[in-house]
């Protein structure tokens, strides 16, 4: 039987995980926790697919179109048509699974609209669709570790993959329980860890997605790809524990945005784009805000407390419950915050990377997206990869090869031994806190030549005491061992974002303002012994 180790178990892990139990596969999901604190769950606003039923001039075609426009261009062609393609059968799976969404009083599914797309396509599950998909999708692997088809591992941190020749056989971890490394070998690894919230301060997501396994598998030699590109959401609340999504719902049902002059309101969105400026894509919105300078609102009281209940009640809990505010009565003041990342592992179109039996999927991997994610395309692009990685491992045959790897294991164990022994003043937590203010303040909505310097001296900084910090024994280890691996991600990310000398989607150089056309292609980065090199992907090396 055919063993697949999946590090990660959010949606995309989950996916990929049933998926290879469908097709007789062992899978073990491995993860530090279960797939119920995964990031999976903050989704609220749903999720894209064209089906056929209420209105009707939708088409895939036409959602194919409004992806690769909203990622301006640089995402392959025939990977996006495969993701459209699929969104209505993903859409029954997850109905047949058990995910209860919203419907009609006919029965059909309620749709709303999304900014960037051109038809109301996003299907959702009341305030919850996250939720109601990582229930669903528990229930069934459940189910088949019942049939001994899917093992669970939990408090368990990846540390590297284990490659020899290219090729991919399995992964070390840090076990939590034991404190001590432990070696999981598999015909295929995949990937499915997540965005890099971390590296960032303000963020809508969860901060246990650091990026760690992108920068650690970078050093390994494995490719990245279009990490410049950072979607920020325009529309987050700030509270004392992050920045609260208020999610893109409120303005597809009709919220407005502005701010004040004067006693005066400003529907600066409006003024700028007509009557459904509210709505364009977040990039643009979020550029908008920021150039007015001034606090912004969100506005959604006109709609009546009766349909705001019906429509959006998480907008309006989420405000009530964490600033007090009623949104039937009172404007909501916004702020863009960094939300999702369109760059990551760089992946062909069967979710494979450079190493051969090394797979990536969902936040983690780069491939649907281009420079600018559309709402809902997200939970889509995760459920399809784990498919897409799941059918192409079941399609191979694998050599057994009893290969040693006690280098790894020892080396792996030294370091955390070194690690508990040293004596440097830098702490652990600290040397992560400065990199996200860092990273927020030279890597925000607006670049520029000046700043991304600035941070890529900050991260050389942090580089250079990274392996000599002091590892405080009540934090978890593995704090300490990612740290260099975060470090160098955040270092390729700078070096990406200078390197792309234009404007496109989520990423703006205020000293190049300009979209040109001889940047229309995807940034790859690789890494050799302490060296980044960046290129242009112009020949689509991973478009197929
Ligand atoms: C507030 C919010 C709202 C959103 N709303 C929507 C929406 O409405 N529609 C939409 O399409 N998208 C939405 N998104 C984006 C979408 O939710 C994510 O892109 C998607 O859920 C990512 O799934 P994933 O499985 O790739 O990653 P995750 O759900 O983040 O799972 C990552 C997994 O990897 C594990 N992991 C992390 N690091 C390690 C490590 N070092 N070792 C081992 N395991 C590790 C984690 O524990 C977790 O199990 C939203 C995102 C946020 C933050």
């Amino acid at each position: 039987m055919k063993k697949v180790l999946i590090v990660g178990s959010g949606i995309a892990g989950l996916s990929c995980a049933i998926s290879c139990a469908e097709k007789g596969m062992e899978a073990t999901l491995v993860s530090p926790f279960p797939s119920e604190r995964s990031q999976s769950v903050l989704a609220a606003g749903g999720i894209n697919a064209v089906i056929n039923s209420g209105e009707t001039s939708d088409s895939i075609e036409s959602h194919i179109e409004d992806t690769l426009k909203g990622g301006c261009f640089i995402a392959g062609e025939n990977a996006v048509k495969g993701l459209c393609e699929s969104a209505s059968d993903i859409l029954r799976w997850l109905v047949k699974l058990g995910t209860v969404f919203t419907t009609d009083s006919d029965g059909s599914v309620c749709r709303r609209a999304f900014g960037g797309q051109s038809h109301r396509r996003t299907c959702y599950c009341g305030s919850a669709t996250g939720k109601q998909i990582v229930t669903a999708l528990v229930m069934e692997a459940r189910r088949y570790e019942g049939l001994g088809l899917i093992k669970r591992r939990l408090w368990t941190d990846f540390y590297c993959t284990l490659i020899r020749d290219g090729v991919c056989y399995g992964a070390l971890f840090y076990n939590e329980a034991t404190g001590a490394p432990e070696i999981l070998t598999a015909d295929s690894v995949v990937i499915a860890t997540g965005g890099q919230n971390a590296l960032f301060g303000k963020t809508t997501g969860s901060k246990s997605c650091d990026g760690y396994a992108a920068g650690r598998l970078f050093m390994q030699g494995v490719e990245l790809k279009n990490l410049e590109f950072i979607q920020y959401h325009p529309t987050t609340m700030a509270t004392d524990q992050k920045m609260m999504l208020v999610s893109e719902a409120a303005r597809g049902e009709g919220g407005r945005l502005y701010y004040e002059e004067k006693g005066k309101r400003v529907y600066f969105m409006e003024d700028k784009f007509g009557e459904n400026g509210n709505l364009m894509p977040r990039d643009i919105v979020s550029r908008c805000i920021e150039e007015t300078g001034k606090q912004v609102f969100l506005d959604i009281s006109f709609l009546g407390k009766e349909k705001i209940l019906k429509r959006l009640p998480e907008v309006y809990e989420l405000c009530m419950k964490y600033r007090g505010i009623d949104v039937s009565k009172e404007s909501i003041p916004v702020s863009p915050a960094v939300h999702f990342f369109m760059g990551g592992i760089a992946v062909k179109n069967n979710h494979e990377t450079n190493i051969r039996n090394l797979y990536a999927i969902g936040e983690c991997a780069s491939i649907y997206h281009g420079a600018n994610r559309l709402g809902g395309n997200s939970l889509l692009a995760a459920l399809y990869g784990g498919k897409v990685a799941a059918a192409s491992i079941g399609s191979r045959t694998f050599e057994k090869r009893d290969i040693d790897f006690s280098v790894e294991h020892k080396e792996a164990s030294e370091k955390l031994r070194s690690m508990r022994e040293s004596k440097s003043t830098y702490p652990v937590m600290y040397i992560r806190d400065m990199l996200a203010e860092s990273m927020q303040e030279n890597l925000g909505i607006v670049r520029s030549s000046e700043k991304l310097d600035k941070g890529l001296d900050d991260v050389s900084f942090y580089l250079s005491v990274a392996d000599k910090i002091h590892y405080d024994s009540s934090e978890l280890a593995y704090f300490g061992y990612s740290l260099p691996g975060i470090l160098t991600l955040a270092k390729a990310t700078l070096i990406c974002a200078k390197s792309r000398q234009e404007s496109r989607g989520a990423h703006y150089r205020s000293d190049f303002p300009d979209t040109k056309e001889e940047w229309k292609a995807a940034t790859i980065i690789s890494y050799d012994d302490g060296k980044y090199r960046t290129y242009l992907d112009t020949e689509g090396r991973y478009e197929n």
